[in-house]
């Protein structure tokens, strides 16, 4: 990855049906030209595919593409994690809360692919750890885990969601409540957790491979961990009544746990700054990832390079540019199951049916 200037020549063909892709030999492609704009860069570079006649330009593989405020970008991906709402971060850059919104999930989608691209392909070389991440969605009748896998070096392989029954003392009201609003828009599957969590390590650890992975004594985990197609996996567990020290085995999820709860105003206890949607908040846990990752140090205190320099995925930390540099395709990193339905913004929410799905034409 580097940053500064992109290089000249288009890297392939944008369009995925084209059967340039497929082929042998080089792809060929024919200048078409300039248009201007106002913003910078003014000068654009056309371009048509020779295989397939799209035309494109060099803003085609721009992270920007099709942004309007592309300098919100880079006030959006810190802001969304430095504690702030989107109403407190729209007021701060004078836009509409659905600018921010838009924003997040367009930095969300794109750090989903760079995760993608960057991480380990392989087995991973260090015990793992799994653990639920406990929010919700819509309000609290809606309560979902954020299941994280964490390396010891702090490295998050992945993450995904399940939603749960509501738990915990309720009033004989929100009782009642809860019992008519599952009436209504149903109630989470039960085996949920099994089936995420079995998802999450099927898509961390390649067939063939063994891992070691520590987590609390969820009978969920034990039953998805136990039964894993083609993989054996050392698990380990531990009682979430031990203490929550560093020299726990749980430590680096636990501490993965309080920097997403730190850091995230959605995910706030007490707050009015939730999620309406778990597929926002899984957005902003991509982001939040990929700067855990690549960018962040392992520890504030010493300012050493981040989990992905420790494990050997980079040789050093990235910026928010360099992060930035290239626009990604869906296409040509190979999302599937649930990454797909993720990137495209399927994750449904029991609560709103009808959700607003990711599935512009050009713009993916
Ligand atoms: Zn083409």
């Amino acid at each position: 990855m580097r940053s500064g200037r992109r290089s000249r020549r288009p890297p392939h063909c944008p369009n995925e049906a084209c059967d340039s892709h497929a082929r042998p030999g080089p792809w060929r492609f024919t200048r078409k030209g300039f248009f201007s704009r106002e913003r910078a860069p003014r000068r654009i570079q056309r371009y048509r595919c020779q295989h397939c006649g799209r035309n494109f330009s060099s803003q085609t593989f721009s992270p920007t593409y099709w942004k309007k405020r592309p300098d919100l970008l880079r006030r959006v991906f810190f802001g969304s994690l430095a504690c702030s709402g989107f109403r407190q971060i729209a007021r701060e850059l004078g836009v509409a809360h659905s600018t921010i919104q838009a924003a997040v999930e367009h930095l969300g989608r794109h750090c989903l692919l760079l995760h993608e691209t960057l991480r380990p392909r392989g087995a991973p070389a260090e015990p793992l750890v799994l653990d639920g991440f406990r929010t919700f969605e819509y309000g609290q009748y809606w309560p979902f885990d954020l299941n994280l896998l964490v390396g010891i070096s702090h490295y998050v392989y992945g993450f995904n969601d399940a939603e749960l029954p509501r738990s915990g003392a309720q009033t004989p009201a929100q009782r009642r409540k809860g019992q008519a609003i599952r009436a209504t828009y149903g109630r989470p599957d039960p085996r949920a957790t099994r089936r995420a969590v079995t998802e999450l390590a099927m898509r961390t650890i390649p067939k063939g491979e063994t891992a070691e992975i520590h987590s609390d004594e969820h009978p969920h985990y034990a039953a998805a961990l136990g039964r894993l197609p083609d993989r054996t996996i050392a698990h380990h567990t531990i009682s979430s009544k031990a203490a929550r020290t560093s020299r726990n085995p749980l430590f680096p999820v636990n501490l993965a746990d309080l920097l997403l709860r730190h850091d995230g105003a959605n995910h706030k206890r007490e707050t009015i700054a939730f999620s309406k949607r778990r597929q926002g908040a899984l957005y902003r846990a991509a982001i939040w990832q990929v700067w855990r990752n690549y960018m962040k140090s392992r520890s504030e205190r010493r300012r050493d390079p981040p989990p992905a320099v420790a494990i050997g995925v980079l040789e050093r930390r990235l910026s928010f540019e360099d992060v930035m540099e290239g626009r990604r395709f869906p296409w040509r990193v190979g999302l599937t199951g649930w990454l797909s339905e993720c990137y495209f913004g399927r994750i449904p929410t029991r609560r709103m049916p009808r959700i607003r799905h990711h599935d512009l034409r050009y713009a993916v």
